[in-house]
């Protein structure tokens, strides 16, 4: 009997044949979502010069330090008005102060400003009643960002925060990762495309455009070769299409049934293709190599088999492919509410729904965990990731989950309830 291969074991060895792709120059605009491909080194500092964080009065510190009561107010001479975008002239001597409104440069001679909520203007001078401290009010140059500092590390995802960044440094243009295309084929002979017309025993190619959003949700570029007959040949053609693509993703036909015939034409075209029989439910059979160069994957025909396996080994060569740091889903401890039991050769990843109650993160199951329920997956926020020892589960016991979105509560609604249910198994 073939040995189960432990997940980790073909993560592993799917990250060692995978190696990140060269970059490209995208406008501003087109970056978000974008891995950054370089560090991004500040050429300016911002803001560029100490400017008022106020509407108020520039003034020398020293002219107004008495606290001076409304009886008593210091009086100064104004001697300029700044906008913002205007520099003033002119530099605040003693007894003097320039109007200035907030964003406007510091003018010389002054180290504080005083908001103008705190005078009272009078014709050409101003009545200042008390005095802030020294230096407040000035946003000084550089406490933003520091000329020479690495403001974004090589392998960030962009975000809209790093896009306004970039605009502050006037990066109009910003190289970023190429983005993985990857190209998809479904197989068997009992499927029938969305554009074609079926008869009632076809079942409807459902693979490929879940796989090809999984591949935009993890920033690829999907690319349909359609459905491929249960043979050879027509396999064989259907793949050299894809060879122009980054990665080759099949799905079906690499099990051991009469018309499996993605493995031997792997074999036939790949060099070192691993055919594993994974340690996980649900995805046992994969198979996996290079063939042409390209990173090839055949993954299970079942719907949610295809899915799951997709996220924990294609996901994972897309996202190093495409420049990241990290190749995982962010990882949670939650409470399980359920009981669940299983034996202890396979890892098993459920689908979960993650809630917060009462300020603590619980997980339940989305109920029956068929490999062909794809509606398992629909209702899941989260994949329940339940370790090969583990045998069994109970109501508070914690467990891992992988978030797949980040919507916790809107899912409520949509699981069924079910403290003390016993999911079936996949
Ligand atoms: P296979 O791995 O080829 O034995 O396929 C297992 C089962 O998955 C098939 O019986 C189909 O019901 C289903 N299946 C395979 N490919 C697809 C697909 N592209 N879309 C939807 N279901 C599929
Ligand atoms: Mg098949």
């Amino acid at each position: 009997m073939q040995r189960l291969t432990p997940l980790q074991e073909a993560q592993q060895t799917v990250l060692a044949a995978t190696s990140t792709l060269g970059l490209e120059k995208v406008g501003l605009l087109e970056a978000l979502g974008r891995v950054l491909g370089e560090d991004l080194i500040a050429s300016r500092d911002n803001p560029p010069w100490d400017n008022s964080a106020m509407d108020g009065f520039a003034v020398r510190w020293e002219d107004i330090k008495q606290d001076h009561a409304i009886a008593k107010p210091a009086v100064l001479t104004v001697i300029e008005d700044v906008p913002a975008g205007k520099v003033a002239t002119k530099s605040v001597g003693p007894g003097q102060a320039i109007r200035i409104m907030t964003g406007a440069s510091v003018p010389k001679g002054a180290d504080t400003v005083v908001k103008v909520e705190e005078t009272e203007p009078s014709g050409d001078t101003v009545r200042i009643f008390k005095a802030p401290d020294r230096g407040a009010n000035i946003r000084p140059c550089g406490e933003d960002v520091k000329k020479g500092d690495r403001i974004i590390a090589k392998g960030t995802v962009l975000r809209p925060a790093e896009i306004g960044i970039l605009a502050i440094l006037a990066k109009s243009f910003v190289f970023v990762h190429q983005r993985p295309r990857v190209a998809i084929l479904s197989t068997g002979d009992e499927l029938a495309d969305l554009d074609e017309r079926f008869d009632e025993d076809k079942i409807i190619n459902s693979n490929s455009y879940g796989i090809a959003a999984a591949v935009q949700e993890a920033g690829g570029i999907p690319i349909l070769l359609g459905i491929a007959k249960d043979q050879p040949a027509d396999l064989k053609d259907k793949i050299a299409h894809g060879l122009n693509a980054d990665v080759l993703v099949l799905s079906g036909g690499v099990s051991m049934g009469d018309y499996d015939f993605t493995k031997a034409v792997f074999k036939e075209l790949g060099a070192e293709m691993n055919f594993w029989k994974l340690a996980i439910r649900p995805g046992q059979p994969l198979a996996f190599g290079k063939i042409a160069g390209k990173l090839a994957f055949g993954l299970p025909g079942n719907p949610v088999s295809s899915m799951v396996t997709f996220e924990q080994l294609v996901r994972p060569a897309m996202l190093k492919l495409s420049g990241q740091r990290s190749y995982i889903r962010p990882v949670m401890q939650a409470l399980f509410q359920e009981t669940f039991s299983k034996r202890n050769d396979r890892r098993h990843f459920l689908r979960g729904v993650l809630s917060r109650e009462n300020g603590v993160l619980t997980v339940r199951t989305t109920g029956d965990q068929g490999s062909g329920i794809l509606t398992s997956m629909v209702k899941a926020n989260c994949l329940i990731d339940v370790p090969e020892a583990v045998e069994r589960l109970n109501p508070g016991d914690t467990v891992t989950v992988q978030v797949l979105s980040a919507q916790l509560e809107d899912r409520e609604e949509a699981a069924k309830p079910s403290t003390g249910h016993r999911p079936s198994c996949c």
